[in-house]
């Protein structure tokens, strides 16, 4: 049993893929070849903004956000302590220092009510991310950002294709920026990713950024990066594209079907809390992605190698909150993000992906009630 099964989308798309790849070989523009433009634009639309600025990942679009809002040293950065290191590495990266405020316990997104005690004069701008493929509550967000005058980041590196009340993900703040790693809703054969704004001057910003800070060829108004998006990962991506929207609602209802086929058996709702075993809690607001499927268990290293045991992978995402790793260590992450702190302690993702069967869910289902004790194991 795979983790994420890249294979079987392969079949799919293989034809698609293979020409795509082929016609790259034949022109060969590697670097910002037309299939470049040609996704933008597609992506852009998808999205629901003016402007898509492909770029090499999702670390390197955090990091080109960052740097068209000319964040840098001595400036803070609100986002979430729940969430994988690139979303602080790269605040730390420019200098600036990442403000780590606590997660709501039911969508494991930052919580909006403990925001804006965490703005101080030196507050630049507020990154929350759309973990497991749920969008954070972004008009939230967004409120007490606007009472601030703050600009507002998505790291939506798990949440491509997610929407919010009706509107996509990427395209719910001043920049969106998304990650197309393999392993991602919409994943490339490779390292890339995206920035998303409907804002003419940022969007022109981030395509200089991307490309050494030049706004022709050799004349260099700004400092900036190697985070072009490659030629080759843009052909595969509008090969992927084609089926994506086929995707996200595969996504969504085998993430419901898990939840039905684990309630059946007696695992809670996040809503309930204290539960033995909690399913996701997808709020009525978000359609989700479920770039992960994601539970909380008691006593989860002995799950996941029961689950490992009978065959059944599975991960954690992710077992150390940020403001508890060496490098951001900045007090005492328990008291001051306990949410975070005890969810990390308790999370293990189920193998998920749009070509799973209901058979490889039942079997996954039943080798979770055995590791955890719930009916019918
Ligand atoms: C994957 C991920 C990133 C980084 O994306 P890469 O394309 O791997 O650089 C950033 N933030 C979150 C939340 C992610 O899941």
């Amino acid at each position: 049993m795979q983790f994420i099964d890249l294979k079987a989308q392969y079949e799919r798309i293989e034809s698609e893929v293979r020409a795509r790849i082929e016609a790259v070989l034949q022109h060969g523009q590697f670097i910002m070849g037309p299939e470049v433009g040609e996704l933008e634009e597609r992506l852009a639309d998808f999205v629901g903004v003016r402007h898509c600025v492909g770029m090499s990942s999702g670390t390197d679009a955090l990091l080109a956000a960052m740097m068209a809002l000319e964040i840098g040293r001595g400036d803070e950065v609100i986002t979430t302590p729940f969430t994988f290191i690139a979303t602080g590495e790269m605040i730390a990266l420019l200098g600036a220092r990442p403000v780590f405020v606590d997660i709501d316990p039911v969508t494991y997104n930052m919580d909006p009510a403990k925001l804006e005690d965490a703005i101080t004069g030196r507050a630049r701008a507020i990154m929350p991310v759309s973990l497991y493929g749920q969008c954070a509550d972004m008009d939230a967000i967004n409120a007490v950002a606007e009472r601030h005058h703050l600009p507002v980041i998505e790291d939506a590196a798990q949440s491509f294709g997610a929407s919010y009340k009706g509107r996509r993900s990427c395209g719910l703040s001043k920049i969106g920026c998304t990650s197309f790693f393999p392993a991602k809703p919409l994943g490339a054969y490779g390292d890339a990713g995206a920035c998303f704004t409907d804002d003419d001057a940022l969007a022109k910003a981030l395509r200089e950024i991307r490309n050494h800070g030049q706004d022709r060829r050799y004349h260099h108004p700004r400092i900036g990066l190697n985070a072009r998006l490659d030629t080759m990962q843009a052909a595969v991506l509008l090969a992927k594209l084609d089926i994506f929207g086929d995707e996200v609602d595969a996504r969504s209802r085998l993430g419901r079907r898990y939840t039905e086929l684990l309630t059946a058996r007696g695992a809670g709702s996040t809503e309930l809390g204290g539960d033995a075993v909690l399913t996701p809690f997808v709020h009525p607001d978000n359609v989700s992605v479920f770039a992960q499927y994601t539970l909380q268990v008691p006593d989860r290293d002995s799950v996941a190698e029961k689950l490992s045991a009978s065959g059944v992978p599975s991960a954690v995402h992710y077992p150390v909150p940020l403001n508890d790793q060496p490098v951001f260590h900045v007090g005492l992450p328990g008291e001051e993000t306990p949410v975070g702190a005890r969810v990390a302690q308790r999370v293990i993702s189920l193998p998920m992906h749009p070509y799973l069967t209901e058979e490889t869910q039942l079997k996954v289902v039943d080798a979770v009630a055995a590791a955890t004790g719930l009916a019918g194991s």
